[in-house]
């Protein structure tokens, strides 16, 4: 193509946009001052709607990577899709990071501020320098314009389904690749929009190998794609192809670690990137998260419509300890983990030594919830009584208000309802998440019993008749004595079950069910429920503690 028409694409192009120089460019980014190991990784996502959690699980790993090696971990928003772009969705990516501990080194803080001298980190802010980039290509005759509309894109599509062809721009479907400096003169003069693409220099029939830093050596077709390099929707912004090339050059990225649906984009990047002179990358693609169906019980990706896990929000709005969540996913990442927080979840996860290496043998991880409450459970087991309480009552005044009101009646009775069952070696794990406040201590509040638990009492008792439960309660009363010690307690428990025909014999029971109410365990539910609503609880002996004589008799009345 002659100098001439370049020129004139250039002009058609930026339409009297002043570019830089590619040399003024780079003169603001210069290379980082660092040691060969200090790593400098980016987690680029899209500003597209909620964040997803595997937006955190490749965060996560970003962060780990670089901080493990004293390097810097950027944050780079990708909005070029002006389309799907939604309002307060960049707010939400650097909320939601600075929730989970992990805000950018560089690029956009959780409170709006910028951090980092290689920015912009905000792709629509960055147009001009990728305008320049495509210039250049064009210059270099590594790109050129192209005039095809999109029905004769969509008919050439067509044709190559029918002829069983791969689809896409390419080889003799790419209609502009190789036409006359005239036609490209003529379509100039017509005024016709176009597209600049880029001039593809590989085989499709060719392979190349690829080095991944967690799938190892890939094996994949050349690029032979003649891809747009920016976007014709008037925005003038680049594809993701050239943006990620350019921004993580200039940027200095020593690994680019973004999920495995690039993988197969990576001869492209690299295309392009040789292209511009520009070494290609290292890459680490990370697993994308799956979850077992409940219906299928197959393994499938998370789904933005059916699984609210997908969406960090959940994780944030249920209050499970941050702390946990990343643990849990640092496990998904390396199962090495496991046993090393199981050993003690009080320690600092930051401590774990993470390896990309051992991400191999990650391959789809599964979300499990069960899991994840499970180390939920442990991380709020080994956290200090007055850091529980803290907690507890935090998210109770945020988002329970008339149970922190009555919580609030008398602090200290509410110091002793948290902290039942907490001491020793054996604590009790009821706690998965702060919004589990409410349904674990809730009873121990007359007005919240009455209101919330007490109507469960009637439906977890529905077995027996009233008049059972009315004996059973009457009896049990009979004989209690709030002074009483754990044994005597539990002695006067038995023999009130007997009396109201309960037997604490599980073989009689069996062999003449129709003697009895049920076993002593079934009078031991009736005497818990209705005092708590419940069927699980911690000791009963110490709820009764706990609530004092007044409500014990008030609620088994
Ligand atoms: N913005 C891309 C996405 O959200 C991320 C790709 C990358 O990390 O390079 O899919």
């Amino acid at each position: 193509m002659s100098e001439e028409i370049k020129q004139r694409i250039k002009n058609a192009l930026l339409g009297g946009i002043q570019l830089q120089s590619r040399a003024d460019i780079e003169a603001q980014y210069p290379q980082r001052q660092r040691s060969e190991g200090q790593q400098v990784t980016r987690l680029c996502p899209s500003p597209t709607g909620f964040v997803h959690i595997g937006t955190i699980f490749t965060g996560l790993i970003c962060e780990r990577v670089a901080h493990q090696s004293d390097g810097t971990y950027i944050l780079r928003i990708e909005d070029t899709d002006k389309k799907r772009e939604v309002e307060g969705a960049k707010e939400l990516i650097t909320e939601q990071l600075g929730s989970f501990g992990i805000p950018p080194d560089e690029g956009i803080q959780p409170d709006g501020s910028v951090n980092g001298k290689y920015g912009p980190y905000v792709q629509s802010e960055r147009r001009d320098i990728y305008l320049t980039y495509a210039c250049e290509l064009l210059d270099n005759d590594r790109a050129y314009p192209c005039f095809a509309t999109s029905e004769e894109l969509e008919a050439a599509v067509e044709d190559q389904k029918a002829r069983k062809q791969r689809p896409g721009y390419y080889g003799e479907w790419a209609l502009w690749r190789n036409k006359s400096d005239k036609e490209v003169n003529d379509a100039l003069d017509s005024g016709k929009p176009f597209v600049l693409r880029f001039k593809s220099s590989g085989s499709h029939e060719k392979r190349v190998t690829i080095s991944d830093r967690i799938k190892g050596k890939v094996d994949l077709p050349q690029n032979d794609l003649d891809v747009p390099l920016i976007k014709m929707d008037g925005s003038l912004l680049p594809t993701y192809h050239l943006a990620h090339v350019v921004d993580d050059y200039l940027m200095r990225v020593t690994l680019v670690m973004r999920g495995e649906e690039w993988l197969p984009s990576t001869p492209l990047h690299a295309d392009i990137a040789i292209a511009l002179g520009i070494k290609p990358f290292k890459y680490a693609h990370t697993p994308v998260i799956s979850i077992l169906d409940s219906e299928t019980n197959n393994k499938r990706k998370l789904s933005k419509r059916k699984d609210p896990e997908a969406d960090v929000a959940f994780w944030l709005k249920q209050a499970y300890p941050i702390k946990a969540v990343k643990a849990y996913l640092l496990g998904l990442a390396n199962s090495n983990f496991d046993d090393w927080f199981r050993e003690d979840p009080s320690k600092d996860v930051n401590d774990f030594d993470f390896s990309l290496d051992k991400l191999k043998n990650s391959r789809s991880p599964l979300l499990d919830v069960k899991k994840l409450e499970d180390y939920s459970k442990d991380v709020i087991a080994s956290i200090s009584q007055g850091e529980f309480n803290k907690h507890a009552l935090a998210w109770t005044e945020l988002h329970d208000r008339e149970l922190f009101d009555a919580m609030m009646v008398n602090p200290e009775f509410t110091s002793h309802v948290f902290s039942i069952e907490r001491g020793g070696d054996k604590p009790r794990k009821d706690v998965a998440k702060w919004s589990d406040v409410p349904e674990q201590f809730g009873y121990f509040y007359d007005d919240i019993f009455e209101q919330r638990f007490k109507p469960l009492a009637t439906e977890e008792l529905s077995d027996f008749s009233s008049d059972v439960l009315s004996t059973s309660r009457a009896n049990f009363l009979d004989t209690y004595d709030s002074s009483d010690d754990k044994d005597t307690w539990f002695e006067k428990m038995k023999a009130s079950a007997e009396k109201s025909g309960f037997t604490l014999d599980r073989k009689e029971l069996k062999a003449n069910p129709e003697k009895y109410n049920g076993s002593i365990a079934d009078y031991a539910r009736i005497i818990r429920v209705s005092l708590t609503g419940k069927r699980n609880t911690p000791d009963l002996y110490q709820i009764m503690k706990i609530i004092g004589n007044d409500k014990v008799i008030a609620r088994l009345n």
